[in-house]
Formats: structure tokens, C-alpha cells, sequence
């Protein structure tokens, strides 16, 4: 008996960052192209020998990118979009490049393409963008390079690759037609694509199909059999990969298209298991995806032992093991980490000890468990009883607080239209009071010192006051500017979620766990380990002091709960609304102490609200309820004439406005200044009643607004929004940003404001 085991993805960046680090190098020019392939080749060559080594199946061969893994087959399929005037099959990796981020160190620079977010994930993609003529031309030679390089090595070849549905699916029409009406166009290239892959010697391909996990209209589904009856003429043994969620209404649809395997995430939808293998034909393998990809915790492999126990009897050697989802989700080795505590290290699993994980259960499902590895099954299950049982996890005092909240905990005392008043009389702003979204320019020398204080280079009372100097000067240049309402500029904090996580009780950081977020940016989620708690106060002395410096009110800056959670990885152990609603607990104290200390504008960041949104409409409800009560229990807990603000740096509310008006803050900054206002019809067609801030400055170029450009954009937005409940101010914090661009970016902001006054 055998079990197939594979994985559907592995990280690239590198253990140590490597390509990171030389894919910036080569676009500051201080490496050469060879010497960017040369490290390219390597880390492949390494991350396939980790599979080999831990006894995968197959080795995953076209999950490498130099930037990303939808542009490279935007390449690889001929679309470029013409201003980057290049023949497809001209197209070299400068002109990857310059499609990514608009430039590189060769060809004449033009504006990137669009980037999103694959999925539910924190990692982007660039948009593929089609012309109304599109044609679609191979160009496959890269791809066959990375096959031909992996089988020099030895290894046995799965190449992985996003379907064509997929593929129209995630990019964008430039124009008045649908990307599904090209796929007559798209099959026949990607059929000889598949073709070329067949020659040169590769048996199967992994064909990612991650949108059969959404809510898709009737002409995608009917041409997801077109598709694949037309690609059925390749023989190559076809993949298809479902992940990050169930099939459901495309069970059917999906279990029977013409291909040799399907591959389930049964992370998040264990559920389909049975019925998949009811109705799977019986030619076909199933791929059971176990292994969480999204989630940096060990297994409970006996657990899946017996989940696994009825799938293995009926299918036999068509069972096939693998993680939920390609491991570039999660970071690349917990061996590196050196400076956890070995308790919390035996708790996870990075993606190589996820392909451990992988090879563990196939060989406890076959009975092959040698001596070596059942000491690591023992292992696991000591793990897990030692995870179960910690009072490091488990604090009695933070589940009965969550037990006993009172609805009255949800609700502020009085009604927005009440609340204003109290607001107002102390307050006493002008017409579209000015304000900032909370930091300002992260100088070297902030970063320098926050370095040193890290390294134990700078005593805390020297750190402390190099940031009170910091934040002495940044609010002194408002008062200048004559901003009505003041922050700290944050500057004593170097992430936003990060800052948080470091002062409560249950999280840990890790030193490497690394996730690519887009291109050569990384980022380094937080674990959310047990149960939140606030020691003591996190954000309290930095305001009492920005306070003491003014008499305007200072605004008190917090990262709202749902942020903290989205941007971490959390446990897995209780389900998201109870670790959410722990950390609201938290920050509720720290509003209510803000509110004593005489912080009395108190702005809760939820950058990441809309993020959480499930794949499928029908279970938003369900998270925009606790989401949305998350953030009340964080905020309403201060008097009426306490004025809580939030901020929101995207731009599409129309199918959750009524949830953001539930949030009731008395303001809302949001993101606006790109889309010329229209952002705010969503607000006016709802009737918004509180307060908004649509930022007018666009923080994320660095060109300096014009005054009357401000002007009128805060006129239209005076159409659509009364203008007493209107503010004035950027479109998110100002951290990235340098004083010479902010100073006169703000003075022309303030003079905006100005101006409308006189007009209104
Ligand atoms: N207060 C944060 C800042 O100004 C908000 C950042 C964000 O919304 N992403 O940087
Ligand atoms: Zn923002």
C-alpha cells in the first residue's frame, strides 16, 4: 500500500530572505542579472531538495517567482499590456519587472500593474490585464528551464500552474467585455502549454483552480466543462487544486470534470470529504489537503489518522497527501527560531516541518512507521497534550471576562446626534476640522535609536527620551500648521500591529517567520498563542505627554481588534471571534484609560475590517456581526463627549456600509483621495450618519496636493455628505512619507480648509 504525497506550493523568498535580498539588489543595480538567476536557481535547487528530503513524492516545480507567480504566467501566456512595448515573446525579466513596479534597470519605465490580494490571504498578485483584441502567445522557455533543471537534479517534476479560469478570472478587462469571452482564445495556448510540459517528460500538472471556492455565476461554471473537456486532449495527468475553502454548489461540477485528480482543502472544509468520495469517478485520485497551509501550527496527526482511516480504505493508492494549500503562506523553517521557548516552539510547524507532517501521516497510514518516526508521532502527540493542558494558553480570568459581557457593554450611553452635542461643546472645531491619521515621517534617526533600544545599546530611559523629543517636535509642527486636532505622530512605534502584540499577554514573535506579502516585501505576522490580556497600559504615558505639550485635544491612537487578529497568525484552538474578542477586552481598557489620563478623541484603526470578509456572501453576516461587536466592545466604553474615531484605508464600502454604520464611531477617515469622491456614495446612499474624513491627500505618492485641488474635492464630497459632519485630512498615516513632503503637504491641507470655511 502507498500513499502519494506532494505539496501544492512551497516559499521562495528563502529561508534568510535571500531572494528578497537580491532581487532589490539587482534593481539598485549592484547585481547583474546572472547573479540574480545564479540565486534563483539556488534557492530551487535547495527548497526541492527540503521536499526530496522529506520524503515527498514530487517535487514542486513553477511555484517560483521573481516577483509573482500569476505575472509569471501573464509571461509565460503573451499578456502584456502595451504600454510596456514589448513583444510577448521579446518579453524578458525586465520587462517582468517593469510590469511589477513600473521600473528596472533596463527599458523605458510605465505604470505597474495592478496589485491584489490572492484570495483571503495577505499576499498580492498582479493583475493580469486584458485588451479587448487579446491574443495570447506561448512563451514557456522559463518554465521549462525550472522542469529541466529539477529533473537534472533527480527529482520527480509536479508543476504546478493557476488554471485558465483562474487566470480570466483574477485579471481584468481593460474595456466593455468580460475576460470569460476569451477563453476560446486562451485554451489553445494553454493546452500547448500543458503539451510542452507533457514533452518534456512531465507526468502530472497541479492545475490551481482556487475560484471553484466561490460564489461563481452560471457562465463561469458552464465553462469551467468546456475548459476541461478541451484540455482532456493533452495527455498529461491534470490536478485540479481547490483551496481555501469548500467546493459546495461546485461539488459536482468539480468532481467531475475530465481530469485525473482533485485536490480538496479539507482544512476548511473537512465536511466535503465524505461527499467527495461518494461521487468522485473511480479513475481519479484525491488530493486530501490536511496539512494547514494558512496556519503555522503543528498537526494533530492522530486526528487525521482517523479522519483519513474510511478515505484510504475506499480509495486506496488514489489517496494522496498534501497541505491545504501552497506553503507560501506561512514562514519557511521553525528550525531557525532561536529565541522561542522550546514549549511554544513544539506547538508549530513551519512549511518544512509541514512537509514532515505530510510524509509523517502517509507513513502512519500505511503502517510504515519506522523507528525514527514513531519517536516523531510520539513527539506530536506530546506536543499536543502539552498545547491542550498549558496555563500559558488557558488564563481562567480572560474566558470568564468574555463569559460575563453584558450587551450594554456593546452600546455607547447616548445616540450619535446626543453624542455630537456633548462633542461639540468642548471640542468647539471649526467647520471641516483638520486632522492626520496618526503617525508621521519614521526619520532614520527613530529607526536608529528604536534599533539600538532593541539591541540592548540604549538604556529605556534614553529611548524614552528620544521619542518624547520626537514627539515634542512632531506635535509643535501642527501647532504650526494649525491642525485642529493633533496626534502623537507614533513615533515610538515601529508596526502597527506589531507594537500591540509586544505589550499583550499571549502572543509571541517570531525571529525568521518571514511571508511574502507582494513582490520583495515581507512581512512578519505575530502568533497569537493563548489567551489575550493587557498587563498594563500600552499607549497611555506617550498621550498624557503629547497632551501636556497643547491645548488642542490630542487624538489617542489604538489598532482596532480586527486588525490585530487579521494581521497575525491566531491560534486555532477557540474560534476567531473569541481570540477577537479577548483582544477587544483589552483595548477597551485601554480606551478607558486614555479617556481617565484626558485623551478624549480616541481613534481605533481597522485597517484590516473588510479583509476578513469570508470567500462566500453567505457567511459575511456572520463574521460582520462579531466583527462589528468586536469593535464595540472595544470603543463604547467612554462617555458621550469622548469622540471615537476609526480609519479605513480601502476603498469599497457599498456592500458593507450598513455594518460600518453599525460600528457607530462619531468619525471615519477613509481612503479617498484616488477615486475623485466616489467612494463616498456608498455613505450618501445609506444615509451615513456620523461623521467621515475623506482623505484628500493621497499619502502614498509623494507629490505635494494642491490647495485647490482639495478644495474641490472636499466640494464634491459636500454634495453627497453635509458639510458640518465633514473633516479634512490625508488619506492614512503618514509614516512612509519624509517632513519635507508632509510639511507643505499639510499647510496646504489647513489652507484647504480654510478656504471651505469661508465658503461654507
Ligand atoms: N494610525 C496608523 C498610521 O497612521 C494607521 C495606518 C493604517 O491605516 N494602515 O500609520
Ligand atoms: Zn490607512
Amino acid at each position: 500500500m502507498t500513499l502519494t504525497t506532494h505539496t501544492l506550493g512551497y516559499p521562495r523568498i528563502g529561508a534568510q530572505r535571500e531572494l528578497k535580498k537580491a532581487v532589490e539588489a539587482y534593481w539598485a543595480e549592484k547585481i547583474t542579472l546572472q547573479e540574480l538567476e545564479a540565486t534563483g536557481q539556488e534557492l530551487r535547487a535547495r527548497h526541492w531538495q527540503e521536499q526530496k528530503e522529506a520524503g515527498l513524492d514530487f517535487v514542486s516545480v513553477g511555484d517560483f517567482a521573481f516577483y509573482d507567480q500569476v505575472l509569471n504566467l501573464s509571461l509565460i501566456l503573451g499578456v502584456i499590456p502595451p504600454r510596456f512595448n514589448t513583444c510577448p515573446d521579446q518579453a524578458d525579466l525586465d520587462t517582468y519587472f517593469r510590469m511589477a513596479r513600473g521600473r528596472a534597470p533596463s527599458g523605458e519605465p510605465a505604470a505597474a500593474c495592478e496589485m491584489t490580494k490572492w484570495f483571503d490571504t495577505n499576499y498580492h498578485y498582479l493583475v493580469p490585464e486584458f485588451q479587448p483584441q487579446q491574443e495570447f502567445t506561448l512563451n514557456a522557455q522559463l518554465l521549462l528551464a525550472e522542469v529541466k533543471e529539477a529533473q537534472t537534479l533527480g527529482h520527480q517534476a509536479k508543476v504546478t500552474l493557476v488554471g485558465p479560469l483562474s487566470y480570466l478570472w483574477l485579471g481584468k478587462a481593460q474595456g466593455e467585455f468580460s475576460s470569460l469571452d476569451l477563453l476560446p482564445q486562451l485554451l489553445p495556448v494553454y493546452a500547448a502549454l500543458l503539451q510542452k510540459l507533457a514533452d518534456e517528460g512531465v507526468d502530472w500538472v497541479q492545475i490551481d483552480e482556487p475560484i471553484l471556492a466561490l460564489d461563481l455565476p452560471t457562465a463561469w461554471k458552464q465553462a469551467f466543462e468546456t475548459a476541461y473537456n478541451q484540455l482532456q486532449a493533452v495527455a498529461v495527468k491534470k490536478l485540479l487544486a481547490v483551496y481555501f475553502g469548500g467546493l459546495q454548489d461546485n461539488l459536482g461540477l468539480a468532481v467531475n470534470l475530465p481530469v485525473e485528480g482533485l485536490h480538496l482543502d479539507l482544512v476548511r472544509a473537512p465536511e466535503e470529504l465524505e461527499q467527495v468520495l461518494d461521487r468522485l469517478p473511480a479513475y481519479k485520485v484525491l488530493s486530501a489537503g490536511v496539512i494547514d497551509g494558512r496556519n503555522i501550527w503543528r498537526s494533530d496527526l492522530v486526528r487525521l489518522r482517523e479522519q483519513l482511516a474510511s478515505a484510504q480504505g475506499r480509495l486506496g493508492d488514489r489517496l494522496w497527501l498534501a497541505p491545504s494549500c501552497s506553503l507560501l503562506h506561512v514562514p519557511h523553517d521553525l528550525e531557525q527560531e532561536d529565541q522561542l521557548d522550546s514549549e511554544l516552539t513544539s506547538w508549530l510547524a513551519f512549511a518544512r516541518q509541514k512537509l514532515d507532517e505530510v510524509t509523517l501521516l502517509a507513513a502512519a497510514l500505511t503502517g510504515q512507521l519506522n523507528q525514527q518516526r514513531e519517536a516523531a508521532w510520539a513527539e506530536n502527540q506530546q506536543a499536543l497534550v502539552s498545547r491542550e493542558a498549558s496555563t500559558r494558553i488557558h488564563r481562567p480570568e480572560v474566558s470568564e471576562r468574555l463569559a460575563a459581557i453584558d450587551p450594554a457593554m456593546y452600546a455607547r450611553t447616548s445616540a450619535y446626534e446626543q453624542r455630537a452635542l456633548a462633542q461639540k461643546e468642548w471640542l468647539k472645531l471649526p467647520l471641516f476640522p483638520t486632522t492626520t491619521i496618526g503617525s508621521f515621517p519614521q526619520t532614520p534617526e527613530i529607526r536608529k535609536a528604536r534599533r539600538g533600544y532593541k539591541q540592548g545599546e540604549l538604556g529605556t530611559e534614553r529611548y524614552q527620551e528620544l521619542m518624547k523629543q520626537e514627539i515634542a517636535y512632531c506635535v509643535e509642527q501642527q501647532e504650526k500648521l494649525g491642525i485642529d486636532v493633533p496626534v502623537h505622530g507614533e513615533a515610538e512605534r515601529n508596526d502597527m500591529v506589531e507594537y500591540f502584540g509586544e505589550q499583550l499577554d499571549g502572543y509571541a514573535f517570531t525571529r525568521f517567520g518571514w511571508v511574502q506579502s507582494y513582490g520583495s516585501r515581507c512581512v512578519k505576522p505575530p502568533v497569537i498563542f493563548g489567551d489575550v490580556s493587557r498587563p498594563q497600559a500600552m499607549t497611555v504615558e506617550w498621550s498624557r505627554y503629547a497632551q501636556s505639550l497643547t491645548d488642542k485635544p490630542m487624538k489617542g491612537m489604538l489598532t482596532g481588534p480586527l486588525t490585530c487578529l487579521q494581521w497575525a497568525f491566531v491560534r486555532d484552538d477557540q474560534p476567531r471571534e473569541t481570540t477577537c474578542k479577548q483582544i477587544a477586552l483589552a483595548l477597551r481598557d485601554e480606551v478607558r484609560d486614555l479617556e481617565a489620563a484626558g485623551i478624549r478623541v480616541i481613534q481605533i484603526d481597522e485597517p484590516a475590517f473588510r479583509e476578513g470578509l469570508p470567500l462566500r456572501k453567505a457567511d459575511w453576516a456572520a463574521y460582520l456581526r462579531w466583527a462589528v461587536d468586536s469593535f464595540r466592545l472595544t470603543a463604547a466604553v467612554v462617555e458621550d463627549a469622548t469622540q471615537i474615531h476609526t480609519h479605513m484605508c480601502y476603498s469599497e464600502f457599498n456592500d458593507i456600509i450598513e455594518a460600518i454604520a453599525e460600528l457607530d464611531a462619531d468619525v471615519i477617515t477613509i481612503e479617498t483621495s484616488r477615486s475623485n469622491m466616489e467612494l463616498l456614495d456608498a455613505f450618501e446612499a445609506f444615509e451615513y450618519p456620523n461623521e467621515i474624513g475623506p482623505g484628500v491627500y493621497d499619502i502614498h505618492s509623494p507629490n505635494i496636493p494642491e490647495v485647490e485641488w482639495m478644495v474641490e474635492l472636499m466640494q464634491k464630497a459636500a454634495q453627497k455628505i453635509p458639510a458640518e459632519r465633514l473633516w479634512v485630512n490625508p488619506d492614512c498615516g503618514l509614516k512612509t512619507r519624509r517632513w519635507e513632503e508632509v510639511t507643505p503637504a499639510l499647510a496646504a491641507l489647513v489652507e484647504a480648509a480654510r478656504q471651505l470655511r469661508k465658503a461654507y
